[in-house]
């Protein structure tokens, strides 16, 4: 069997080369850009071999990280810039790196504009962003001028560093964008007003960074096709700024979606699959340049969907290459089930992004850890169990197995995934499926020993090697006094057991497990996330042809919750306040929109029939519920780990085993790859 034509067989289109006059890629995928914050460590050595080991994998074209073309364009003071001929070598080694390893790998020029995060912030008008505290200062015709030279000028610098290409950052509501919406632009001058002045800046931006560069260099630019905010561009206006970006030299017209102060999710696990590429179709038709898809592209056969019906000519992947560097390597060669799914959970990137962390990714701990965390052939194989097929332990088992190690990995349960396989009930929290899938196929290649049904205890461990101990947590009782007869149930009753649940439910505890079960309870039929257009209109999303930026001026159609829904915490501060940074907004509104209500600062009583009683400054409040469902954390299960302390054994305890509080699959995945790549 030839495997190279398996995959292209498969993927006909996402496989084929696209000539470019000047340069051919070798396919359709281009690798999005992400910041990882790996630029502004300063360490280039590692930034290359991140960029590198993409390559090596086979992606048609990589796009950088955002690169501001002066200070006062940078995300925030100090980010990395292209503005000084100082930084060239350093570019010089990634751009070679990348090119070694026989990989395209063009530059992005992003300017914020007003999202800034930094005093020095200029837009087109002071209209503060709602997502920063600066007020950004407006920029003079003259100040104008040097934005566009200085864009030119970091062009120009990427050439000479030896990139392929830039890709000129016009869409999510960065500066370029700014200057096209009348909500941020409201100049009265030449680059204000109609739309012609409008667009001015993006359009003069191309054509001088054009000039710059010469005709043999890629120059992308991201143009917005959903702005997602009130007032934005009409669908006029972005055919009218594609086809002059297309004159003005454009090579290829990457796309966006929603400025990022939108409050709509765009690239949330929630979102359908390729759930905008409709709106991509419709640009293409407008255009002669290749336009290429982005946006909850995540596995290959969604991308050669894409590309096959037509909507677009190439698609951009970011987070996907965290996950996994071999994406287009795997799906070339026949082994589409080995890649490792991104499942959109923004947990380790854009979060980390965000709290000011260099970034790497749930799934794949060795993203943007190249350097530092390798899975080497081990010289002294040993006989390994691991208890637990949880995401700690299938992890550790996985990657101790693929180092050499004879490994045995025992699962209490009939089937592995542990609270993998809760999370994936959530509607909206599909591709969870996806996540334990590709760790039976990992668990399976590797040659590790899966023992399902099987509760190991100390005798059975004996003579291994090594033991690790991934068994996992319980779910903590919060000690509320409950009166006989009552209905109480925790999480694990009701995204494990199938329990029932009354009409009117009371869920203690609002950490991620009691959002999720709100979500589950507030749902009934099909997940909306499987069913884009239902989706759309639940956010109020809409074709740009009807509704300026394409969002509907009444917020659309949210399904209201099945069940009449409270959510509670003791904390006084809003609930949801811990969710991660870029996607609890999202939860807290699904929910909220939903109906769910949702009450911080409760102080718990007793639970009775008539539902959960709460004390307060204003005297006792009963919620009524039929059923009140316990998600009040967990403790670690570790009765295992001390048994075999008390024998002498030296365990290693991972997951929540090792540490209940603030579990995430993040950590355990994190601790299970660090403790195999030791073993
Ligand atoms: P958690 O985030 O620690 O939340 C536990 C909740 O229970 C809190 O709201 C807490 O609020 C309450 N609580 C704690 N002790 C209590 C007690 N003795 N009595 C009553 N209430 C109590 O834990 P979790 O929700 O079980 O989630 C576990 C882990 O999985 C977390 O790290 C979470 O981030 C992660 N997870 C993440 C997601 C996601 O989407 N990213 C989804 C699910 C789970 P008060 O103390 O204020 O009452
Ligand atoms: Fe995707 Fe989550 Fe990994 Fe980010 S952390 S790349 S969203 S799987």
């Amino acid at each position: 069997m030839n495997v190279n034509l398996e995959g292209m067989d498969r993927y006909p289109h996402l496989l084929a080369p696209l000539d470019l006059g000047h340069v051919t890629l070798a396919n359709r995928v281009i690798m999005g850009s992400m910041h990882t914050g790996l630029e502004e460590t300063g360490d280039w050595e590692r930034l290359a071999e991140y960029y590198a080991e993409r390559a090596r994998g086979g992606v048609g074209l990589i796009v950088t990280a955002g690169i501001a073309p002066n200070p006062e364009g940078a995300v925030y003071d100090g980010a990395a810039g292209m503005y000084d001929d100082a930084v060239l070598p350093h570019h010089r080694l990634v751009a070679d790196r990348v090119h070694r390893a026989g990989g395209r790998i063009a530059l992005q020029l992003l300017h914020a504009g007003r999202y800034g995060y930094s005093k020095r912030a200029v837009a087109p008008s002071p209209v503060k962003s709602p997502i920063s505290p600066f007020a950004p200062r407006e920029l003079t015709a003259v100040e104008i001028e040097a934005q566009i030279a200085d864009f030119a000028a970091a062009a120009r610098r990427a050439r000479a560093a030896g990139y392929d290409g830039v890709e000129i950052m016009g869409s999510e509501g960065y500066l370029l964008n700014q200057f096209l919406a009348r909500h941020t632009n409201r100049r009265d001058d030449a680059w204000g007003g109609v739309y012609e002045n409008r667009m001015r800046l993006p359009v003069e931006v191309v054509r001088r960074v054009r000039e710059a560069v010469g005709p043999d260099f890629i120059v992308m630019y991201r143009i917005s096709l959903l702005d997602l905010v009130p007032d934005g561009s009409t669908w006029a206006e972005v055919v009218a700024l594609a086809q002059a970006v297309e004159a003005a030299g454009a090579t290829m017209l990457n796309t966006g979606i929603g400025w990022h102060e939108a409050r709509v999710p765009t690239i949330a696990t929630s979102v359908p699959r390729a759930a905008f590429t409709w709106v991509t179709a419709k640009l293409r038709a407008e255009v002669g340049l290749p336009v290429v898809a982005s946006n909850r592209i995540n596995m290959p056969e969604v991308a050669e969907a894409v590309l096959a019906e037509g909507a677009a000519d190439l698609v951009s992947m970011a987070r996907p290459f965290l996950a996994d560097p071999e994406f287009v390597e795997k799906a070339r060669t026949g082994r589409a089930a080995e890649i490792a799914p991104c499942i959109a959970c923004n947990q380790a990137c854009l979060d980390h992004t965000f709290e000011g962390k260099v970034a790497t990714c749930l799934v794949n701990p060795r993203a943007a850890h190249e350097t530092e965390l390798r899975y080497l052939p081990t010289d002294a194989p040993k006989s390994v169990a691991v208890v637990g097929a949880g995401p700690a332990g299938m992890m550790a088992a996985s990657v101790a197995a693929e180092r050499g190690h004879r490994v045995t990995l025992f699962e209490a349960a009939d089937r592995v995934g542990g609270q993998l396989n809760m999370a994936r009930r959530i509607p909206g929290k599909e591709e969870f499926h996806g996540l334990v899938a590709w760790f039976e196929t990992r668990l399976g290649l590797a040659g590790v020993e899966v023992r399902l049904g099987t509760r190991a205890d100390a005798a059975t461990l004996e003579g291994f090697d090594e033991v690790v101990i991934a068994t996992g947590v319980v779910p903590r009782d919060p000690g509320i006094s409950v009166t006989p007869g009552a209905s109480v149930l925790s999480y694990v009753d009701v995204l494990a057991g199938g329990a029932e649940v009354g009409n009117r439910v009371a869920i203690v505890g609002a950490g991620g497990i009691g959002f999720d079960v709100a979500e589950f309870l507030a749902h009934t039929g099909d997940s909306p996330t499987l069913d884009r257009d239902a989706w759309l209109a639940h956010w109020g999303i809409t074709d740009p042809g009807r509704a300026p930026g394409g969002l509907l001026a009444d917020g659309g159609d949210p399904p209201r919750s099945a069940r009449d829904i409270v959510l509670l915490q003791r904390k006084r501060e809003k609930p949801g306040r811990g969710l991660g940074k870029t996607t609890g907004w999202i939860h807290r509104l699904s929910l909220t929109r939903a109906g769910v209500r949702m009450i911080g600062g409760a102080r718990y009583e007793r639970i009775d029939c008539a539902g959960l009683h709460l004390s307060g400054e204003t005297g006792p409040t009963l919620i009524e519920a039929d059923t009140v469902v316990f998600c009040a954390g967990q403790e670690p299960l570790r009765d295992l780990a001390d048994a075999l302390l008390a024998r002498g054994r030296k365990p290693h305890v991972i997951g929540g085993a090792e540490r209940a509080a603030e579990l995430d699959a993040k950590r355990a995945i994190d601790q299970g790859a660090r403790l195999a790549a030791r073993l």
